[in-house]
């Protein structure tokens, strides 16, 4: 068994003798075969690539690696975090069905669970995620299809109690979804804890290097299927010459169907390039995310200490609302993100973000540089006040990201902006 930090590596990709030593680009949306009997054996079974709308021996490596990291049984890469969380949804879920979500989760989430979904017929039920199980046991209904939740939520930082809720979610018949990006598998893996489904937005710290964005889907392989309610994944799908899911990928039926079905209807496939891309950010990720949370916590620390601001956010500090959650959750550290509320409100908290000379103004986080956003005016500016407070947001607080630049001259930078904010 190889750990974490030699699977970011080796995993994945395997040169057989010869062969070159990083994972090339297959740069080729098409593959030929010797007969045409072969190609339809592809379409019974599909063991091999066969059209760039649903598969990349580049993006397939990278798949493999992820679902590794994990603890799945299989991965499906995506065009973004969106499409991911989307596609995690559509592969249970029609017109008709309801699904329970908690309301800490990124904006953007909310947005496509509130707004999106509910136009394809699909109804979000937002939980308190604190909330106790008899509480949520009120919100399933006969339609629920799922239950969905953030690791680490962006950007309340609230920390979901995965155990918790699969416990719940498993006792009505349904999976849990769990958003890891924050995370990443090097500071939780949800499997581990009954999670049956992670998402992820690779844009993030998987990337890691602002390059560009992309998502991920990870199969746990240990829902049972076949309980009555997910007839779409044990019956024949006519969409499908009559293919059964669990019946021809077995444990990976989720992740089966989610390519073979969805994937080739969509076709927000990664390419290449960016497959390859986002090889390189995993390769250091472990290495990375140790970091973060080192200068992360050094940050938070100084923030506390520092008279212009009011609250700070960062499970890992001791006095922090979600700290024993992230002891059980996130032992290894909890990610460079750090919410904080300056005093004043929306206004010194402009200032403060104007006033920084090294942290970058952008509508990003988990970068390598460190950078701030505010979320009331920018990623969740479309969310009343009401979902604002819901998912744990103040008018003035700030995002920041804090990367791996030394943190010595990250502390100076922040220390000077909030010296100029509170002036
Ligand atoms: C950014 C983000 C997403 C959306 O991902 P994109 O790659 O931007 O589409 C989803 N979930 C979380 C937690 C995120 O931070």
């Amino acid at each position: 068994m190889m750990r974490d930090e030699t699977k970011c590596i080796r995993s994945g990709y395997k040169p057989k003798n010869g062969e070159p030593g990083v994972m090339p680009i297959v740069q080729s949306t098409t593959y030929v075969f010797d007969t045409a009997a072969e190609i339809g054996e592809l379409f019974n079974f599909p063991n091999a690539h066969m059209y760039s709308r649903f598969s990349n021996p580049t993006v397939d490596c990278v798949e493999k690696k992820i679902a590794d990291l994990e603890g799945g049984v299989g991965a499906m890469c995506t065009s973004s975090g969106q499409m991911a969380s989307l596609m995690s949804v559509l592969n249970l879920c029609q017109a008709g069905d309801s699904i329970i979500s908690a309301s800490a989760i990124y904006g953007g989430t909310v947005n496509l669970f509130a707004v999106t979904l509910k136009k394809l017929g699909i109804e979000c039920i937002f939980v308190d995620q604190d909330a106790d199980e008899e509480e949520i046991d009120k919100k399933f209904k006969d339609n629920t299809r799922l239950v969905f939740g953030e690791t680490l939520a962006n950007p309340a930082l609230s920390v979901f109690d995965i155990e918790k809720f699969s416990k719940i979610a498993h006792k009505h018949g349904v999976p849990l979804i769990i958003d890891n990006t924050f995370a990443t598998p090097i500071l939780c893996k949800p499997f581990e804890f009954g999670a049956d489904i992670v998402v992820h937005s690779t844009t993030k710290y998987m990337d890691g290097h602002a390059l560009q964005g992309g998502g991920v889907i990870v199969d746990s392989g240990n829902f049972n299927w076949n309980n009555g309610k997910f007839p779409e994944l044990v019956e024949p799908d006519e969409s499908y010459h009559g293919f059964v899911y669990t019946e021809k990928f077995g444990r990976a039926a989720y992740i089966g169907k989610a390519r073979m079905q969805l994937m080739r209807d969509f076709g927000a496939y990664p390419s290449a390039n960016s497959g390859f891309l986002l090889n390189i950010g995993l390769e250091t990720l472990a290495v990375r995310m140790e970091r973060y949370c080192k200068n992360a916590m050094t940050v938070a620390r100084f923030l506390t200490t520092h008279p212009a601001v009011q609250t700070v956010r960062y499970p890992g500090l001791p006095g922090d609302r979600y700290h024993a959650l992230a002891e059980k959750y996130l032992p290894r550290g909890c990610s460079g993100v750090i919410s904080l509320d300056v005093k004043g409100g929306r206004e010194t908290a402009e200032k403060f973000m104007d006033a920084l000379k090294m942290a970058s103004r952008e509508v990003h986080v988990a970068d390598i540089r460190t950078c701030v956003l505010h979320p009331a005016s920018m990623t969740h500016r479309q969310l009343t006040d009401e979902q604002l407070v819901a998912a744990g947001i103040n008018a003035g607080m700030v995002r920041l990201s804090v990367g791996l630049e030394n943190v010595d001259d990250i502390i100076e930078d922040l220390a000077q902006a909030l010296d100029a904010a509170a002036k």
